[in-house]
């Protein structure tokens, strides 16, 4: 049966590693798990590299994470539906917010305990936040309903638009914390910047002064950066290894043979004639993996498509001889490991060992 393989050291040393070159430049870094669900063998090893705040965007995944007895300060990254702002509350100690209403939803509720707020600006990427050159009025507003529960402002780059990070982009934040401060006399402690795809500016110091927090995910989960198309320098790769068990190998031509459709999906198949070749079908499919973000890592493997319970690849080229009952071994994407981590079907193994 498919699963996965976690080395939950790997993530330490990425943690680690990350965590200290960011403290270098005075930069904070948040751990952010959600690609994980909320895997508590995953925010273990991130805390003990000394990260103090887990961030995450579902409450479930908090949940998950507390009553496995995860003892950390959470950061809620994504605004909580409106009858779920109590128990937000309950959960998590710094939130994300970037709308009035819901800044004021969670202001309204009854409550001793200080929480801090960081109110996102857009600085380009189209996903939330008030529009940068919009912000000042909005930050006042918001400076109004949360008083010094608002804490400071953030960002987020590389995730709807795509668009990188560079200095400039932070000089918005540094700017907009300026003008606050002109205009109330306060000075905001915290300009939250960087998800992964903000890194490539520690790495040539050129994050401009005052930025001090960074969320950071997949670079810590995954080593890699998918905006810029690299794996991180001084991280590692392997820390999950998706197996597929072959639950069919045969000889197939390349093209199907009849009129051709759309497919489970209502994608439009693409094929190309290349004779006569070896398919296996592996236990996997869309609902568990992202099939464009599987890396074989036998030599000569290739993933050729996958409905939702049969993942196709052509192995043809491999030079050993696979049976059904074998598995294949995967590296997975940001993408494909969301999926898996959220699939059911796939069972977790942890290894501590290596
Ligand atoms: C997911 C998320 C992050 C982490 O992004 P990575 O690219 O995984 O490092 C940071 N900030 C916010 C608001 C997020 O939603």
């Amino acid at each position: 049966m498919a699963y996965v393989e976690v080395y939950p050291k790997r993530i330490y040393q990425n943690a680690l590693f990350l965590r200290n070159s960011c403290a270098e430049k005075n930069i904070e870094v948040v751990g952010v798990t959600k690609v994980t669900c909320g895997d508590p063998h995953v925010a273990e090893k991130i805390l003990e590299s000394g990260i103090k705040i887990i961030g995450e965007s579902r409450l479930e995944n908090i949940k998950r994470l507390k009553s496995a007895g995860i003892d950390a300060k959470f950061m809620l990254l994504r605004p909580p539906e409106h009858e779920m702002v109590q128990e937000a509350l309950s959960l998590a100690h710094y939130f994300l917010v970037s709308d009035l209403k819901v800044l004021a939803n969670f202001i309204d509720v009854n409550r001793a305990e200080e929480k801090g707020f960081i109110y996102m600006i857009d600085t380009g990427d189209l996903r939330e936040g008030v529009w940068y050159s919009e912000a000042l009025p909005e930050l006042l507003e918001a400076y109004r309903i949360a008083g010094k529960e608002l804490i400071g402002i953030g960002t987020n780059l590389g995730c709807y638009g795509g668009v990188k990070a560079t200095p400039e982009k932070f000089i918005l934040l540094k700017e907009l914390s300026e003008n606050f401060k002109k205009a109330t006399g306060v000075e905001l402690q915290i300009l939250s910047t960087g998800n992964t795809a903000s890194l490539p500016l520690v790495e040539q110091g050129v994050v401009p002064q005052g930025i001090n927090q960074f969320r950071l995910g997949e670079s810590i989960i995954c080593g890699t950066d998918v905006t810029n198309n690299r794996n991180v320098p001084g991280t590692r790769q392997d820390s999950f290894i998706l197996y597929g068990e072959i639950i069919e190998l045969k000889r197939k031509p390349s093209i199907p043979e009849g009129e051709i459709g759309q497919d489970a999906f209502g994608r439009k198949p693409h094929f190309e004639d290349r004779g006569i070749r070896l398919r296996a079908i592996l236990d996997l499919g869309e609902q568990d993996v992202l099939p464009s973000g599987l890396t074989p890592l036998i030599k000569g493997a290739e993933v050729l498509h996958a409905s939702s319970d049969h993942l196709i690849v052509d192995l043809t080229e491999v030079s050993q001889t696979l049976k059904v009952g074998e598995y294949l071994p995967f590296r997975m994407s940001y993408g494909a490991l969301l999926r898996t981590m959220t699939s059911h079907y796939i069972r977790k193994e942890y290894i501590y060992a290596l």
